[in-house]
């Protein structure tokens, strides 16, 4: 079984000179007003392009940010709706909300081939409440529904769940598709020896990946702050380092269950340490020598060694998380080392995570264009590889689903 089994790819549905109501992820992050990488917009281009030239009726749809009370103009698509234009040079036609006659006579009025974007979908409360009748006027603008908002699939909210269940016609635009064909692979037949890498900040955000993983795996191999909870849980002293000091027997137990699971755990054998976030450089230390007033802020080259020999022969690989502090030079060479051995090791590589893939991106295109896929969806990454039904990806499955 395929993951993608029953849901219905842009290509195949049916909608030349239709009204289609397309779901992006144009949550892009902003300072002051203006967007500052529009990954996001680029990401979804194939997919309007594609519907553009069957001569569709485009009504595009987003969230971006948390808005508190209603429409607050900080959060406003406006600059999204602006780029869009820009980047296919065409007229983007933005109405000052996503429902409610401004809505109706910018959507009404479009022709074949003309774009709209609706503004901020969480103007609404009704949007994080899948409040079906507030999908029922969304609806009622167009023929064929179209989801390729990846990054908003895990949560059951109207523009991805009660809305595209009032559609005969629904399916995927390419982006999510491509998302849900890697990361279904790695959920029902990932090849092994199948090996997950995962650093990061916390054990605590990533509990439930981890437990998910222990079934699946042959290995885990940890880096990053994560490592230094377990270093911590297994009696290292780990000085000034981050670590969850709530967290070391939930630690232990998932070493245990490693262990009965007959899961290869690896640590890091060496870190890079300094004084503090700040430090301009740092000095590589064995991981049980961390002096009390340092902190490991990356993993050492012994360590980028030892994971790199245990991911030659791997088939499959996970990774989430960077392997240290990535973001300043000093403490990037886990990261990129990594990266660049899991590049190499000749496994299908799936990158999840918001700070992880964009350290892939640091590391380089000849790096990136090795991995087998670098997921734009942080939180929705981590779920589908659990193995939960996402809300937004179920409800496209056309007949009884599997
Ligand atoms: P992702 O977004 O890929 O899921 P996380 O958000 O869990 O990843 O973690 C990324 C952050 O963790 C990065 O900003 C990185 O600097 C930080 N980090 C990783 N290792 C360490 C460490 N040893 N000490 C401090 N911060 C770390
Ligand atoms: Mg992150």
């Amino acid at each position: 079984m395929a993951y993608l089994d029953g849901i219905k790819s842009i290509r195949d549905l049916p909608i030349e000179n239709k009204r289609v109501f397309l779901r992006v992820d144009f949550n892009v992050p902003m300072k002051d007003g203006q967007i500052t990488d529009d990954a996001r917009i680029r990401e979804a281009l194939p997919t309007i392009k594609n519907a553009l030239e069957r001569g569709v009726r485009l009504i595009i749809a987003s969230h971006l940010g948390r808005p508190k009370k209603g429409p607050d103009p900080d959060l406003s698509l406006a600059p999204c709706g602006e780029r869009l234009a820009e980047l296919l040079n065409l007229d983007v036609k933005m109405p000052e909300d996503c429902v409610g006659d401004a809505a109706k006579k910018v959507v009404f009025d479009l022709r074949d081939g003309q774009i709209c974007l609706l503004e901020n979908l969480r103007f609404h409360s009704a949007e994080e409440k899948d409040d079906e009748a507030f999908a029922r006027q969304l609806k009622a603008f167009a023929d064929v529904y179209v989801d390729d908002a990846f990054g908003a699939v895990h949560r059951a909210h109207a523009s991805v769940h009660a809305l595209p269940m009032l559609f005969e016609e629904r399916g995927c635009g390419f982006l999510l598709e491509k998302e849900i064909d890697a990361l279904g692979k790695l959920v029902t037949a990932p090849e092994k020896p199948y090996i997950a890498v995962l650093g990061g900040a916390k054990v605590s955000d990533k509990i439930d990946v981890v437990e998910a993983l222990l079934s699946k795996v042959n290995a885990l191999v940890i880096g990053g702050a994560m490592a230094n909870t377990f270093l911590a849980a297994k009696g290292n002293a780990m000085g000034k380092s981050k670590i969850e000091g709530d967290k070391l027997a939930l630690a232990r137990s998932i070493l245990d269950k490693a262990r009965d699971a007959k899961v290869d755990v690896l640590l890091p054998v060496d870190v890079v340490v300094a004084e503090s976030l700040d430090a301009a450089s740092g000095k590589v230390v064995d991981a049980s020598a961390v002096p009390d007033d340092m902190m490991a802020l990356d993993i050492g080259p012994k360590t980028v060694e030892l994971f790199s020999k245990r991911f030659s022969g791997a088939k499959t690989v996970f990774w989430n998380g960077p392997m240290g502090l990535f973001e300043r030079k000093s403490f990037s060479s886990g990261t990129f080392g990594v990266a660049r051995a899991l590049a190499d090791c000749g496994a299908f590589v799936v990158v999840g995570g918001g700070d992880s893939a964009a350290a892939v991106n640091a590391a380089g295109d000849d790096i990136k264009s090795k991995m087998g896929h670098v997921s734009t969806g942080g939180g929705a990454s981590l779920e589908l590889i659990e193995g939960k039904k996402l809300p937004g990806i179920e409800v496209l499955r056309m007949g009884e689903p599997s």
